[in-house]
C-alpha cells in the first residue's frame, strides 16, 4: 500500500472516501500511466471546492496495478498524484490522505480493492467512523470494499463509463446512484449526510 498524508490531524471531522480513476478523472482500460493521459471531469474540480467548502476531507482510495503491471513506476504514479494535486487545488479543492494499491490481481495482496483494507487502514489513522462515512465509485469493487469497511456507499454512474454489471454486487448494492460526482457530493450534503 502507498500512503500520501497531507494533514495527519484534520481541521475538521466530516470525511469522504473517493475512488480515482472513473470518479475524479476519466477511466482508461489502457490504465492511468502518466499526467499526460490524465483528464479531468470538471464536475469533479467542482465538487472538490464544495467539499473543501464545507470542510469535508476527501480521501482517495485507489487500485493502481499499473505500477506492478510494469506499465508505469512508483515514481510517475507520485508525480500523477503531485501534478492532480496541485490542479486540485488551483480549483480551490483539496485532498486530505491518499492510499494507492500498486499490486496486480494476481499478487492476491491485502490492500487492493475490493478488500476494505485500505479504507480500514485509513479509518484507523484518521478515527473515522465508518458507518457515519460515505464512500464514493465507479465500480462493483469500490462497493464491495466500501460495504465491507462499514461504510455508505454511491456508484457513480457517469455517462461516458461502463457501469459494473447487475449482479458484480455478491450481495451487496450501492446505497445510492449518481450520475456525476458534483450531484453526488451536493445531494448528499443537503441531507446531512457529510456532516
Ligand atoms: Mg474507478
Ligand atoms: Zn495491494
Amino acid at each position: 500500500m502507498l500512503v500520501w498524508i497531507q494533514h495527519p490531524r484534520p481541521s475538521s471531522r466530516r470525511f469522504l472516501f473517493l475512488d480515482r480513476d472513473g470518479v475524479i478523472n476519466v477511466d482508461s482500460s489502457k490504465y492511468i500511466k502518466n499526467w499526460d493521459e490524465v483528464r479531468f471531469y470538471p464536475d469533479a474540480l467542482d465538487a472538490l471546492r464544495f467539499l473543501r467548502q464545507q470542510s469535508v476531507q476527501g480521501i482517495l482510495i485507489s487500485n493502481q496495478s499499473v505500477v506492478n503491471r510494469g506499465f508505469t513506476s512508483i515514481e510517475t504514479l507520485w508525480d500523477i498524484h503531485d501534478r492532480m494535486l496541485d490542479r486540485i487545488r488551483r480549483a480551490g479543492g483539496d485532498v486530505l490522505a491518499a492510499f494507492y494499491c500498486p499490486h496486480r490481481p494476481d499478487e492476491a495482496c491485502a490492500c487492493r480493492k475490493p478488500s476494505p483494507r485500505m479504507i480500514l487502514y485509513a479509518a484507523g489513522i484518521f478515527s473515522i467512523e465508518t458507518a457515519e462515512t460515505y464512500l464514493i465509485g465507479d465500480r462493483s469493487s469500490d462497493i464491495l470494499a466500501g460495504g465491507d469497511s462499514g461504510c455508505r456507499t454511491v456508484l457513480l454512474e457517469r455517462p461516458d463509463s461502463e457501469h459494473p454489471p447487475e449482479g458484480a454486487w455478491a450481495g451487496r448494492q450501492p446505497d445510492e446512484r449518481y450520475p456525476s460526482l458534483l450531484e453526488a457530493v451536493t445531494a448528499l450534503w443537503k441531507q446531512g449526510k457529510l456532516s
